[in-house]
């Protein structure tokens, strides 16, 4: 059962238990929604605070059910992570925005392309090898592709991690600590991750106008990512004050709701046609 250790106890995570019925549905359905193209990604816009420019893409995957809809990848993606369904998965999330990256660069839009990356694909060590022969395939540089982990999906199998996080870096991509501030790891270990960016959660953004504690953790977390050579990226950012605090505070890039939503494909001609950025 998915249960957490943590210091002797044992902490039930019904979201992530494989043996409830619903879950145990929902992932024989997952692996033919991969199949049958019931999968899509959505991108939200990242932009560059100093320049006010925009410069990339976070490619995040939506799964749109015949019968319950839209389901949210936070209700999904931890019943791929427990089983295998994760490989495929990510395999696809990668062919896709990798394709996508390259049609923008055809369109003269030379944007990058985040994507999520998984604890279970960080113990692949056959994930640098699929990067590799996608940005091949369809001719993306690779410091167009930016690959996005956790503190905590590094820290199940630090030195298996580290060797592939390694072989992601030595093919050019980018790599960033999504999240950051809400795992475990240690200062020991952001230094010798081959990481360029952090990426301050969004827990710690929300209220931090209103909250000096937050506002602490933020600046000191852009001085601690400055003074390691790191850029920082503030996640959920919501209102125009947010910008201001941040950009002032020196933090690099922003995300979220106020420069633009996670959109389809669709939406992006529109956004780019209104956006400040
Ligand atoms: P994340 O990587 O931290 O992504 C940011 C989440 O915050 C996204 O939720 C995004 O829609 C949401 N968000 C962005 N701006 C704002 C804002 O201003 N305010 C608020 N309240 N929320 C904002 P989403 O799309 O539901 O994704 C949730 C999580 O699911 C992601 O968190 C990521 O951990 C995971 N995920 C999404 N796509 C993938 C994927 O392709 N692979 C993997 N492994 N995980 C994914
Ligand atoms: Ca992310
Ligand atoms: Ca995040
Ligand atoms: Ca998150």
């Amino acid at each position: 059962h998915a249960k957490e250790q943590m210091s002797g106890i044992a902490v039930y995570k019904p979201e992530i238990d494989p043996h409830s019925p619903k879950r145990l549905a929902m992932m024989s359905e997952l692996g033919r929604a991969i199949r049958e193209d019931q999968l899509c990604l959505y991108y939200q816009p990242k932009v560059k605070l100093d320049s006010k420019t925009f410069y990339g893409f976070e490619a995040l995957l939506r799964w749109n059910h015949p019968e319950l809809g839209f389901v949210p990848p936070n209700d999904f993606i931890p019943i791929a992570e427990v089983t295998s369904l994760i490989h495929p998965l990510t395999a696809w999330v990668l062919e896709k925005s990798i394709s996508q990256c390259c049609l923008w660069h055809s369109q003269g839009l030379n944007v990058s392309v985040a994507v999520n990356l998984s604890a279970r694909n960080l113990l692949d060590e056959n994930m640098p090898k699929l990067v590799r022969t996608l940005l091949q395939k369809y001719g993306l540089p690779a410091s167009s592709l930016e690959l996005e982990i956790t503190e905590s999906s590094i820290m199940s199998d630090p030195s298996r991690a580290l060797r592939v996080l390694q072989q992601l870096h030595d093919l050019g991509a980018q790599l960033s600590i999504d999240d950051f501030g809400t795992g475990y790891s240690s200062l020991a270990y952001l230094k010798k991750l081959p990481v360029q960016t952090l990426k301050i959660d969004y827990s710690f953004i929300r209220n931090m106008l209103e909250d000096k504690q937050d506002e602490l953790i933020v600046e000191s977390t852009i001085h601690l990512a400055h003074s390691l050579s790191l850029k920082v990226v503030a996640e959920g950012v919501e209102n125009a004050a947010l910008i201001d605090r941040l950009s002032s505070m020196g933090c690099d890039e922003a995300q979220g709701y106020h420069i633009g939503r996670p959109m389809a494909l669709a939406q992006i001609d529109e956004w780019m046609a209104e956006s400040v950025w």
